[in-house]
């Protein structure tokens, strides 16, 4: 046919997000966007700290072309790689060395480098935590893994330990970990994440080779109540990070990230070099050269997560006193809600008709869920929730 059907079905089946986000600006034209309550898309309403936006200034009034425009390493500039390295030590207390980072176009990127990297062979199988980042399905697949799927505890929507040991095989080749969570803002404890190390160590053991723990962490500075995120390197040593900045400083748009890989990995510097392989053979390759160099400058700032707290507890709150089942997010900016009728769709649709978007969440491994984003303005959440109010009174709530 003259070109990959695989990307080609990737390509022209839009994504639910995407057909709602449509939808969106065309009912915004025809009602006014003040009176369209879309919560559908991940992206960051609070703006980058100053700090960010003062370093690009002076960056561009002060420094050579070059440095800013030009090609750095392959892997990433080397002063903004120790810079990483020093923070990652100072913070969590893990010896890690410019060496074992990498600089990426934010956490897609990383997670695609990763996978590339470490799956050998077709059909090798990766674990994703229900519910989880549709994109790891593409991710996987296009890695030439196999996406396996552990489903949560309904109750509190963390890791169910048994199904988790259940689904590991021979072929596991890795897992991957997001946490604070994309759709459902769960943080994972302390304890559930020994229990998966020590499930992972022990079947390691068992099946005479390394998986890998993939942490994928574009959340981790966005959390409520002061709960600590444990720090995987710290529990098991072949973990490999995948950090963004497009949450925690705002920067969805300028592409940027980095891979850590732990320094107690079993054969770390040759995956390492795998993952400089899988860089180069994706086109990852010089991560945005201005941006690495703000990340470098700007290493501890961070964005005021008032608003995110705020519109969490006035959507939490008022949502389960109407009636809504969800469970309480103690990170990121999702709240991952019971549809009031087994099909999350048809939810959907008629959540609609009080002109509230939200996402049906089948795609994200759990059935009879959506999601809403907080990540808007306080006035939409305050609007929206008559129409919030509306929705549950025709169910009968
Ligand atoms: N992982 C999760 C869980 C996400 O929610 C996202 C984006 O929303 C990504 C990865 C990709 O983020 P980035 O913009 O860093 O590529």
């Amino acid at each position: 046919m003259g070109y990959n059907q695989k990307m080609y079905g990737l390509g022209s089946k839009r994504s639910i997000i995407r057909e709602i986000f449509e939808y969106s600006k065309t009912r915004a034209a025809e009602i006014g966007a003040e009176n369209v309550f879309d919560f559908s898309l991940g992206n960051p309403s609070v703006p980058a700290p100053k700090e960010v936006n003062d370093t690009v200034k002076e960056l561009l009034e002060t420094e050579s072309p070059v440095l800013l425009h030009g090609y750095t390493s392959a892997q990433g500039d080397a002063k903004v790689r120790q810079t990483i390295a020093d923070s990652i030590k100072t913070r969590f207390g893990v010896d890690m060395s410019p060496n074992g980072i990498y600089m990426t176009c934010g956490a897609a990127a990383s997670l695609s480098i990763c996978l590339k990297a470490i799956i050998e062979k077709e059909g090798e199988e990766v674990i994703a935590f229900a519910p989880f980042f549709t994109e790891y399905r593409v991710f996987i697949e296009n890695a030439g893994g196999t996406i396996v799927v552990s489903k949560p505890d309904p109750n509190t929507l963390s890791i169910d330990i048994a199904d988790f040991e259940d689904k590991i095989t021979p072929n596991t080749k890795a897992i991957i970990m997001n946490s604070p969570n994309n759709p459902s803002g769960v943080v994972y404890t302390e304890e559930t994440v020994k229990a998966v190390c020590d499930i992972l160590r022990k079947k390691s053991e068992e099946y005479g080779h390394v998986i890998y723990l993939i942490a994928d962490e574009p959340y981790r500075e966005l959390v409520y109540s002061g709960v600590d995120v444990p720090y995987l390197m710290n529990y098991y040593d072949n973990t490999l990070v995948c950090y963004s900045y497009s949450k925690s400083l705002s920067l969805p748009g300028e592409r940027i990230g980095y891979i850590a890989v732990c320094p107690k990995m079993e054969d770390g510097q040759n995956v390492y070099l795998a993952i400089c392989g899988a860089g180069r053979s994706l086109g990852y390759v010089c991560a945005p050269s201005l941006f690495q160099q703000v990340i470098a400058r700007c290493i501890n700032a961070k964005v005021d997560i008032n608003v995110y707290r705020e519109n969490r507890d006035l959507l939490y709150d008022n949502l389960t006193a109407y009636g809504y089942d969800c469970v309480k997010p103690d990170g990121a900016f999702y709240l991952f809600v019971k549809a009031l009728e087994p099909d999350a769709y048809a939810f959907y649709e008629k959540a609609k008709k009080h002109e509230i978007l939200v996402v049906p969440c089948d795609d994200f491994g759990v059935e009879g869920y959506v999601r809403i984003a907080y990540c808007v303005d306080k006035s939409r959440v305050l609007g929206a929730l008559p129409a919030f109010k509306a929705l549950a009174e025709e169910y009968g709530k």
